[in-house]
């Protein structure tokens, strides 16, 4: 949401999707106190302004645990919780995220791509029939004998996605 659109929330002359948000914000406020500080303080350590938008995103993909979430899925959530937003809006706020280092991308295929709420270094299962990615347990991968980058270079991290597939009889 723009600085504009956002003024004009607070003013309370948003677009109709308004009345939702502010029912959505008043009962994570009531209900859940504690955590929504949290959020808010977790996205302006992350260098975010919470919006209100930014924190009822941030609940849906932080209040379960960790978890590998596309752009669509986290939309089609949110609707699903009366919150109105563009699926746009959705795909912004995730990359804002991983530039402030609150999620990252696991890439699987080209357009394929996925937002883990665990940003430690590790690797991925893909089970392609439903098209689901999770972590492969710690320690459950050694990558071994890695070329020697270029010169004036560095190995950044190593992404392992081990695809699966249902045994064939
Ligand atoms: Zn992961």
């Amino acid at each position: 949401m723009s600085d504009e659109e956002n003024a004009a929330a607070r003013a309370g002359k948003y677009n109709p999707g308004l009345m939702q948000q502010e029912r959505r914000t008043v009962s994570l406020s009531i209900s859940n106190e504690g955590q929504n500080v949290t959020l808010e303080e977790r996205l302006r350590n992350a260098g975010l302004r919470p919006t209100r938008q930014r924190i009822a995103l941030a609940d849906l993909l932080f209040a379960s645990g960790d978890r590998h979430v596309s752009a669509e899925a986290l939309h089609e959530e949110a609707q699903h919780a009366g919150f109105s937003v563009s699926l746009a809006t959705v795909y912004n706020t995730l990359h804002q995220f991983t530039e402030a280092g609150m999620l990252r991308i696991v890439q699987v295929e080209g357009a394929r791509t996925y937002f883990d709420t665990n940003v430690s270094d590790h690797h991925h299962f893909f089970f392609e029939e439903d098209e689901t990615v999770f972590d492969i347990p710690s320690r459950g991968v050694e990558v071994r004998n890695l070329p020697e980058p270029p010169e004036g270079m560095e190995i950044a991290n190593v992404d392992i996605v081990v695809r699966l597939r249902r045994k064939r009889h």
